[in-house]
């Protein structure tokens, strides 16, 4: 149902059903239908704490401004720290259900659902646009929570399509870079790319007590890449565990919250501008700062 009150809300439902057209010619109208947008921005976003999709703070506060603020949408597609696959998988699936991946949070947290339709339109295009990779179809995945706990306060009716891409934690920098580079048509159709994970992230570092305390490297981590992000200095960005050593291994044991922003930093266009939001700590260890791009 979702999928056929997509296409009828893209006009697309009777013609189809008028000229008995094949999926694959189906997909040629959707895509010359928008292509008529103007270039969406991009995100990234630092999600941080699950609890933030339904605390009223300010990280939330900032989702809910965005989601008015920014050009409406007519599909998302989020690049999520919390979708780690073998190889790079999109989702196809229609209807993608809402995954809490995560533990001891309260129930109000695991109440939440984020009932946005999938767009298997727009992931067969994604598979064509990308040949950097293989990108593999995938029906299993649903939303996780690196993409609807920001989906929620941004786009609380949830009536636009999302689709999620996957990381493929075996690869460099680089590969996740020249992905993100070649999903930039998508942008030209109408599709708000996400970035969602976290600048510094690690979880054993966590301080507890609520203070505003801040550790040194992770201050450094987050203020290296903020200085390289603004002078557009990618090559660093790319070598960062080189550059920076045991503070790269301290602000990312694990780098899987990192990657998503090699995507949206791939997708920056000659003379797009950048903005942060956001620019603080939680928890001492993890940094929230997120960023915008747009011409
Ligand atoms: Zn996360």
């Amino acid at each position: 149902m979702q999928r056929r009150s997509f296409l009828k809300s893209s006009g697309l439902l009777a013609l189809t059903q008028f000229l008995n057209m094949s999926t694959f010619s189906a997909l040629q109208a959707l895509g010359s239908e928008l292509q008529h947008s103007k270039r969406m921005p991009v995100l990234f976003i630092g999600h941080g704490n699950p609890m933030n999709a339904i605390t009223d703070n300010e990280f939330h506060k900032k989702w809910q401004e965005l989601g008015k603020s920014l050009p409406r949408p007519q599909a998302i597609l989020s690049i999520s720290a919390h979708w780690t696959t073998d190889g790079t998988k999109v989702a196809t699936t229609g209807h993608p259900k809402t995954i809490h991946d995560f533990g001891g949070f309260p129930k109000k947290l695991f109440d939440q659902q984020y009932p946005a339709p999938g767009s298997p339109e727009l992931a067969k295009l994604t598979q064509e646009l990308v040949t950097y990779s293989h990108i593999q179809g995938d029906d299993s995945w649903g939303l996780d929570h690196g993409t609807w706990s920001v989906l929620l306060p941004m786009y609380p009716m949830a009536d636009i399509p999302v689709f999620q891409l996957s990381l493929n934690y075996d690869q460099p920098s680089s590969y996740h870079y020249e992905i993100g580079k070649q999903l930039s048509k998508l942008r030209d159709k109408g599709v708000l790319i996400i970035g969602s994970g976290n600048l510094v992230h690690n979880l054993y570092k966590v301080d507890w007590t609520g203070g505003n305390k801040v550790y040194d490297w992770a201050q450094e981590f987050d203020s290296k890449f903020t200085d390289w992000i603004k002078k557009g200095d990618h090559q660093s960005i790319l070598n960062y565990q080189k550059i920076l050593g045991n503070t790269a291994e301290m602000a990312h044991p694990t780098n899987e919250h990192l990657l998503p922003l090699f995507y949206i930093l791939g997708l920056q266009q000659k003379g797009e501008e950048i903005s942060f939001f956001n620019d603080q700590f939680d928890m001492a260890s993890v940094s929230m700062r997120s960023l915008v791009i747009q011409g």
